[in-house]
């Protein structure tokens, strides 16, 4: 058996200078209709109007009959946004989003069961998307997530999540294809939408957003590295894990494991998303898609969106200091059994800013402390970060939500950093001369962050495979209750 070792934290920090860079791109190029300037806003009247179907989007996506344009092709040097808040009140658009359409959805009507074919438009093309539901979660609260791709583009990846439990239509979408990347997501917080008949999107591109240069992200490596095992970090090396001696021999790795996972929230989460639960459930999606590939065998159940100590944590001085304490003491094991739990997540609303952790976006003890009930918990920034220099990289988006989410997850089931001393390092690769990080990189670093695990499978080797990591003791985490 492994002696516990000390404390895990996963410390991305990252940053910025970020809202300087502007590449001239964006708008112009990304936005290249002809001609149409006719549909939505009538630029006489100062207050924005929604135009309703049939006209067809003009969104870089949209959704056949179920997309509503509000205002498209808003750069961030336009007065489109002031006016927009004006309506809907402050919005929630990552500092990073250079370029973006404001949309309004409709009911998509979706079949649970079997395969959904729904007509969609993407830089104006016309495409089938191909939805599946996920089976992550079975909770019926009018939320329901799905995953698939685009028919006709290879290798492109599709997770929606479809919110109609506050009796208005909210969307989070993820679409993937070539080297891009499409965001769909509520913008407004919980009191303006609960006001807002059609709640406000933004759908913006991978291509519009500022992301660190390769210098920028090589200071923030060295900064990083100049950190690094401050903490006497260590996680078992992959291979060497206790298994326990009661689980049943059919336990073996390539048979699949079920992991239920509690996801709670603070006050502040709570209020900042339109609906916290869709937001937490499209990350959930995000991550369920990962752990369900087939060489790592897992499905990740989620048992309860767990808000009932909102005010519990965000009345505790710890939310900005020691975020990851704080839940395990208000969540205690006991706790986790009573909901059938093995593992909880806590979607934090609130940036560490005082003491050691200040600059970390992610904390997990991982599996560094198992069996011990400290190996249960993960803690994830949902909001931007501060931290001068290089703390605006990780900017509070769908991107760096979902990245953190699966990475702290990862070190439950001993996923390591691209520093382990054992196979279960990150992975670096280049891909059209860009380069592309795993998930359990220890820093985010903007789209350059993949979300899949490091896998001789897709990306990585024999000692790049945290894959194998999490295949190797999913059913001891799945055996925790
Ligand atoms: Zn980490």
């Amino acid at each position: 058996m492994i002696k516990i070792l000390s404390k895990l934290l996963s410390v991305f920090v990252c940053l910025c200078m970020l809202t300087v860079i502007v590449p001239g791109v964006c708008a112009s190029e990304a936005f290249s209709y002809s001609g149409e300037d006719s549909l939505r806003i009538a630029s006489s009247d100062k207050q924005i109007e929604e135009i309703s179907q049939p006209e067809l989007s003009k969104a870089i996506f949209s959704i056949d009959g179920a997309t509503t344009d509000v205002k498209t092709g808003i750069t961030l040097d336009s007065k489109d946004t002031d006016e927009l808040e004006k309506q809907y009140g402050v919005l929630n658009i990552p500092s990073t989003v250079l370029t973006y359409d404001a949309v309004s959805f409709k009911t998509v009507k979706l079949n649970k069961e079997g395969e959904n074919s729904i007509k969609v438009y993407l830089y104006g093309k016309e495409y089938d998307l191909i939805l599946e539901r996920s089976n992550f979660e079975n909770i019926d609260d009018g939320i329901d997530s799905y995953n698939g791709y685009i028919k006709g583009l290879d290798n492109s990846v599709a997770l929606f999540t479809f919110d109609e439990s506050m009796g208005k239509s909210l969307v989070h979408g993820f679409i993937e294809f070539e080297n891009e990347q499409v965001y769909v997501v509520p913008v407004q917080t919980r009191e303006n939408g609960l006001k807002t008949d059609n709640p406000l999107h933004i759908i913006y591109s991978s291509k519009g957003v500022a992301n660190p240069t390769e210098e920028q992200i090589a200071e923030i490596e060295k900064i990083y590295s100049e950190n690094t095992n401050r903490l006497g970090v260590t996680l078992p090396d992959a291979g060497k894990f206790p298994i326990t001696s009661d689980l049943p021999s059919s336990y073996s790795p390539s048979s699949w494991a079920t992991v239920y996972v509690l996801v709670a929230t603070d006050y502040e989460f709570h209020e900042l998303e339109t609906n916290w639960v869709s937001s937490a459930q499209s990350y959930m999606n995000h991550a369920a898609y990962q752990y369900q590939r087939p060489d790592i065998g897992v499905f990740l159940n989620v048992a309860e969106y767990d808000d009932s100590k909102k005010a519990i944590l965000s009345n505790d001085p710890r939310k900005t200091s020691d975020p990851f304490e704080l839940f395990r003491e208000k969540f205690p094991a006991s706790y986790l059994d009573s909901k059938n739990a093995d593992i909880a997540v806590y979607m934090g609303g609130n940036d560490i800013t005082t003491g050691e952790f200040a600059t970390d976006q992610g904390m997990a003890f991982g599996y560094g402390r198992y069996p011990d009930d400290e190996c249960r918990y993960t803690w994830s920034q949902m909001v931007a970060d501060n931290v001068p220099f290089y703390g605006f990289v990780y900017d509070g988006s769908l991107n760096a939500r979902r990245y953190c989410v699966i990475h702290e997850l990862g070190h439950i089931f001993d996923a390591n950093h691209q520093d382990s001393q054992g196979t279960n390092k990150a992975y670096l690769w280049l891909e059209n001369t860009v380069q592309k990080r795993s998930v359990m990189w220890s820093r985010y670093l903007g789209t350059t962050n993949i979300c899949e695990y490091s896998s001789p499978s897709y990306h990585g080797d024999s000692t790049h495979d945290n894959a194998g990591a999490i295949r190797a003791v999913k059913h001891n985490i799945a055996a925790l209750v």
